[in-house]
């Protein structure tokens, strides 16, 4: 590191999206530490430290951020309890704790230790649910708010806080709402994976002509990121002047069948889909893209694109795990308070 290096701390870097972004930072000549309770499940860290911490501790938050050569010029905040629809329906109180104390100690450190910028991954999950058809939501329509859930809830409480630490520390705090994100070493199995990634398992463990089940009535409508993409608007973003949240996700809104549909057409297989009950959460989602839009961010990847990069890889997860359906039929490894 010399004194001009750019300084960078990933909370949340042993995660899907946190590590990708270790890996840009590093491709922009960044000094990287990232901390997270876990390490990186499927590949190694490309950070140049790295910290095995409870974030929820306030002595762990200050123990990531002390730096010999001073206080780190950016702070990306990705650290959260965090999973699919499964997840967040069966886990409310674990993610409403375990979340904020990691959101209120890791702003109030970095704010007491002179850290310039901090980056927080809020969601869209903060919104109110939509009808089809409905025009596009931008970032104030937040308000008066109505999340479906309370990992919306406890997104919106740390979004006010960072917020709040601005106005009262001068630490410049960029905010991003992300829409679904997926792409490679990303949750796939174990109750916590999202909806691109169960599919992608489900279709890889069928076999051509097979069925796989699909929760809900396959009407909801969502969009979905490439990781890619979401790393390079996190970039753009923290380094922008955009003060107040921002959202970020692909223009591409496509109901859960059709998901299934191109999951399938990757995957080169006939498939049925048999709906069942299971948590859905909302119905419908359209967000302005126009703030992210003025750093010059476009979604490069289609739905497509990116489901072609994905499902290679959780098929290659399949085949190395050897899993069937009866198997990986969601069974929680997670909390469920
Ligand atoms: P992820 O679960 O893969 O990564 C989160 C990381 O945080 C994990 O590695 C986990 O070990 C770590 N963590 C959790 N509690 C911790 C603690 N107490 N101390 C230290 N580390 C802790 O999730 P992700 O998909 O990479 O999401 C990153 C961020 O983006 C999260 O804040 C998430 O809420 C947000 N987000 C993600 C999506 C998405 O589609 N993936 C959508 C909206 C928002």
């Amino acid at each position: 590191m010399t004194a001009t290096t750019k300084k960078a701390l990933v909370c949340g870097a042993g995660g899907f999206i946190g590590s990708h972004l270790v890996r840009r930072l590093k491709a922009e000549g960044y000094w990287v530490r990232g901390a997270d309770q876990k390490w990186p499940e499927f590949s190694p860290t490309a950070a140049d430290e790295y910290l095995q911490v409870d974030l929820r501790d306030q002595a762990a938050c200050d123990l990531a951020l002390s730096l010999q050569s001073g206080p780190f010029d950016e702070v990306y905040q990705l650290a959260a309890d965090m999973g699919g629809m499964g997840f967040i329906h069966s886990s409310e109180c674990a993610i409403m704790r375990n979340s904020a104390l990691v959101n209120i100690n890791m702003i109030d450190a970095a704010a007491h230790f002179g850290v310039k910028r901090y980056f927080f991954s809020s969601s869209v999950c903060i919104y109110r649910d939509m009808k089809p058809g409905e025009p596009e939501l931008s970032e104030e329509q937040a308000y008066p708010a109505l999340p479906d859930n309370e990992y919306g809830w406890e997104k919106l409480y740390a979004e006010r806080m960072s917020l709040a630490y601005e106005r009262r520390f001068g630490i410049e705090v960029r905010i991003a709402r992300f829409q679904n994100c997926y792409g490679t070493e990303g949750t796939w199995i174990g109750g916590r994976e999202k909806a691109p990634a169960a599919i992608c398992r489900k279709v890889a463990e069928a076999r051509d002509g097979g069925t796989v089940e699909v929760w809900g009535d396959g009407s909801a409508i969502r969009s979905y990121t490439y990781v890619d993409d979401m790393v390079d608007g996190i970039y753009r973003l923290t380094h922008s002047d955009l003060s107040g949240p921002t959202n970020i996700g692909c223009p591409e809104y496509v109901s859960v069948d059709e998901l299934v549909r191109i999951v399938a057409d990757v995957g080169g297989k006939r498939i049925h889909i048999r709906h069942v009950d299971g948590p859905v959460g909302v119905q419908s989602r359209n967000f302005s893209n126009e703030r992210i839009y003025s750093t010059g961010w476009r979604a490069r990847f289609s739905l497509h694109d990116g489901i072609a990069r994905t499902y290679p890889w959780v098929e290659a997860q399949v085949s190395a795990l050897g899993t069937t359906p009866d198997q990986t039929a969601t069974r929680a490894r997670f909390p469920t308070w």
